[in-house]
């Protein structure tokens, strides 16, 4: 392999002594091996646990981690070299190295499977490039022009490069370059990637702000560095905003979670608070309260779809005078070396991530906050599978740090763990300031049926033009994007699927296209049947939420109608720009999927309608129906987040279920138990543990078999059931056939160990892919 990182000029060097001053030098790769392989390496290198080196691996050279250290050891000589250091790379940190090796095998996966997506961002490695700026020298000695001046005075303000200086002063290159040839300007060089601004932890209060004393800090505890227990926000990052104070409620939760952070030990907590309660706000507090206690510590808050909901971290800014250090699938490259680099160095302090900035290499993480903990985007399915809150709860565990996980619809398993008092509970039951929870109501679809061809009863537009006449708006939730799930032809039942996999393509009207949303696939709507050749032959079965837009346009031709999906707005930018014309009041009515119920405040929305409530019910998922009450909870939420009191139908075909029941009486702690109880029977999460095998073959037959072998070598084991294998529901994904097979067990069961003895029986064909997921969400 060529590897492009920058190595130490003593590649080659000779090893002289026999064994003092060499090292045993154990070195992970970021491949799927078992374990580190063993080098050699001089002791004046200097290498330290953590440290990046390049090592020969058969007739290559890859790059690795040093995972340990063993001084001065004996035979360490007969050991190959390693081939050079990489110092420009910041090591390791122990505490990344710790959870490395823990959640490897928690989640049944190599050691350097999960360092690779520690190290998934190689330019992190590379030292930031130097940019050569220019400023005025103390004596400038030339004939001065006005352009030169220009010059001069912009470089007083701000050391520039030479093209950002002419471009400054209105001046050409050549004005800078003889500045720089008579020596008025100096170079000074500067690193691209800076120090990331100290987040302000407590700003000074103004003038007529009492500070009222802390609550006592418990006995024994450092009370040095702790902060006053008035918490202030500045609700515009440019000063000038209201200070904000937390109410009585808002600050004694506060409290308990710096009492918490306070005690520097490993605590979980769940900020429990309905949607609007300030659970944000009260977070941060903890936030500041970590960062505080210790000026190395760093603190991380998990955001769900981070990359999407920026407003969020606009309300970090405005609490720190500072953004928060942001790390997710979108950030460009160069923001990325810099955050990993300042990460690892301990100087980035706050950063706010996706889930896969777990794996950032903390030294110091001493609070983890999970938003939204219940979010499913917490839950990586596909390559290595991990849920992020559970690793984070390990992770914090294995540093005595402390998590928060916030949410208005708990997971069942963070609620049973709040519940038994493993977890502290905390509570915010009402919403901030005078906005109340809204009227939740259930539209019986058998008896309040919508016209013929249409997906919006008449109860649900009646109340959308309620809102809309007193100058309010309407926001309608149908989680399916596309016009139509389903296109069939008519002449002869053909459903049009994606050619490699089994699933049915949603129709697209504003792009034309017919949509595989599992893949990605797409395709032009064919003009004829493929099955038939019939012409112009399909019909569109289903409502998307294109389909329900155009229902509300006929319905409501004067109002301002928009619609809110990955597919309609890509990326933050988009994202912030109809929030903020929906905040701004510029929609009326607003259609959209998840991406709505996610953490928006549109003060002046009252109404919200759900098309289907009944959809995530379908399809036997172990969660459908806490996750049917989550969305369908926070989207509710949505309605009356102001003065003016919200409302919410929700149309179902089945109101007497008890999961209806629970939403319209806002009975979130019943609907849980019930939940819970029916769980506990089946032995099932949080009660149970449960993993999955997804065997994938290109063909049937080859699938056939490996599922065979595989379940011929399933171990026996007290307290496991091993069932199937059995068809996956989707059998084909991009030509690859699946079989899966459930595990459940006990709790008291190392269900990894079992799953990771069960693999090492069996030897695969090459084709053959196992997915393991220890604790699935997908069931699909
Ligand atoms: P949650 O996360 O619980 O849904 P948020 O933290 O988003 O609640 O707060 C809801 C809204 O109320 C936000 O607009 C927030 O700025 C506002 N808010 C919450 N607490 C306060 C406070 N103490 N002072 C002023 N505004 C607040």
């Amino acid at each position: 392999m060529n590897n492009p990182l920058p190595l130490l000029e003593e590649e080659g060097a000779e090893f002289l002594g026999q064994d003092a001053g060499i090292d045993r030098v154990s070195v992970l790769f970021t491949m799927p091996l078992p374990e580190p392989f063993d080098y050699k390496a001089p002791s004046s290198w200097g290498l330290v646990e953590g440290s990046h080196v390049i090592a020969p691996l058969g007739p290559n050279l890859y790059h690795g981690v040093v995972w340990r250290i063993d001084r001065d050891a004996p035979g360490a000589a007969n050991l190959k070299s390693i081939d050079a250091v990489m110092e420009s790379a910041p090591p390791l940190p122990e505490e990344s190295r710790n959870f490395i090796e823990w959640s490897a095998k928690y989640v049944c996966t190599s050691p350097g499977n999960m360092l690779r997506m520690v190290l998934r961002s190689p330019e992190a490695l590379a030292p930031s490039p130097v940019i050569i700026t220019y400023a005025p020298a103390t004596q400038v000695d030339v004939k001065m022009t006005d352009a030169r001046s220009r010059v001069l005075a912009a470089a007083a303000e701000k050391a520039d490069t030479p093209a950002n200086l002419a471009r400054r002063a209105e001046v050409t290159g050549s004005v800078v370059k003889g500045l720089i040839g008579a020596g008025a300007l100096v170079r000074i060089d500067r690193l691209e990637d800076e120090p990331y601004p100290e987040p302000v932890l407590y700003p000074p209060p103004l003038a007529g702000e009492v500070a009222a004393s802390r609550s006592e800090a418990p006995e024994g505890e450092l009370s040095s560095v702790a902060a006053p227990s008035v918490s202030f926000a500045d609700s515009s990052p440019v000063n000038g905003g209201a200070l904000r104070r937390l109410s009585d409620l808002q600050q004694s939760a506060a409290d308990e979670l710096i009492a918490a952070v306070e005690k520097n030990e490993f605590r979980v907590a769940l900020l429990d608070g309905v949607t609007g309660s300030g659970k944000t706000e009260v977070y941060l507090e903890a936030v500041a309260a970590a960062l505080a206690r210790d000026p190395t510590a760093q603190a991380l808050v998990l955001l769900p779809e981070i990359a999407l909901t920026q407003a969020v971290l606009e309300r970090f800014e405005s609490r720190f005078q500072t953004r928060p250090v942001e790390w997710h699938s979108a950030i460009a490259q160069k923001s990325r070396r810099r955050a990993w680099r300042e990460v690892a160095a301990g100087r980035a302090r706050l950063i706010a991530g996706a889930r896969s900035a777990l794996f950032l290499p903390f030294p110091n993480l001493r609070l983890i906050v999970i938003d939204e903990e219940h979010d499913p985007s917490y839950k990586q399915d596909e390559g290595v599978a991990y849920q992020a809150r559970d690793l984070a709860v390990a992770r914090a565990k294995q540093s005595d740090a402390v998590v928060v996980l916030a949410s208005a619809t708990p997971s069942l398993e963070t609620f049973a763990n709040a519940q038994s008092g493993k977890y502290a509970h905390i509570k915010l039951p009402v919403r901030h300031g005078v906005a109340v929870m809204p009227d939740i109501e259930l539209v019986d679809m058998r008896m309040d049926p919508p016209d013929r061809g249409r997906w919006v009863s008449p109860k649900l537009t009646r109340a959308a033009a309620e809102a809309l006449a007193r100058g309010e708006q309407a926001l309608f939730y149908l989680n399916r994007r596309g016009y139509a799930p389903l296109t069939m032809c008519r002449a002869c039942g053909e459903k049009m699927k994606a050619p490699d996999t089994d699933s049915w393509l949603v129709e697209h009207r504003y792009s034309g296209r017919l949509v595989c949303h599992l893949t990605g696939f797409t395709m032009p709507k064919p003009k004829e049947c493929p099955n038939c050749l019939a012409p112009e032959p399909f019909v569109s079965i289903g409502p998307g939420v294109e389909r329900v837009e155009e229902e509300l346009r006929e319905m409501f031709p004067q109002a301002r109608t928009e619609v809110f999906s990955s597919d309609t707005v890509q990326g933050g930018d988009e994202v912030r720009a109809l929030v903020e014309r929906m905040a701004q009041g510029e929609i009326d009515i607003l259609i959209g999927t998840q991406i709505v119920a996610k953490g928006h405040n549109f003060p002046n929305l009252t109404m919200v309608g759900v098309v289907d409530a009944d959809l995530g019910l379908k399809g036997g998922d172990l969660r459908a129906g806490e996750r049917t009450f989550q969305l369908l909870s926070q989207v509710s939420g949505r309605a009356g987040r102001a003065e003016r009191k919200g409302r919410a139908l929700i149309q179902t075909y089945a109101p007497d279920e008890p999961i209806m029941q629970a939403l319209k009486h806002q009975d979130r702690d019943g609907f849980l138990a019930a939940e819970a109880v029916a769980r506990e029977q089946m032995g099932m999460p949080p009660f149970g543990r449960l993993g999955a095998l997804i065997v994938a073959g290109p063909s049937d037959q080859l699938a056939n078999e490996a599922a065979g072998t595989l379940g011929a070598a399933a171990p026996a084991a007290d307290g496991v059931d091993v069932w199937g294998p059995a068809p996956a529901p989707l059998a084909v994904i991009r030509g690859m056939h699946r079989r899966r097979f459930l595990i459940r067990a006990d709790r008291n069961v190392d269900l990894s160990a079992y799953i990771t003895a069960w693999l090492g029986r069996v030897k695969l064909a090459n084709s053959v892919r196992v997915q393991i997921d220890v604790d699935p969400y997908s069931f699909l």
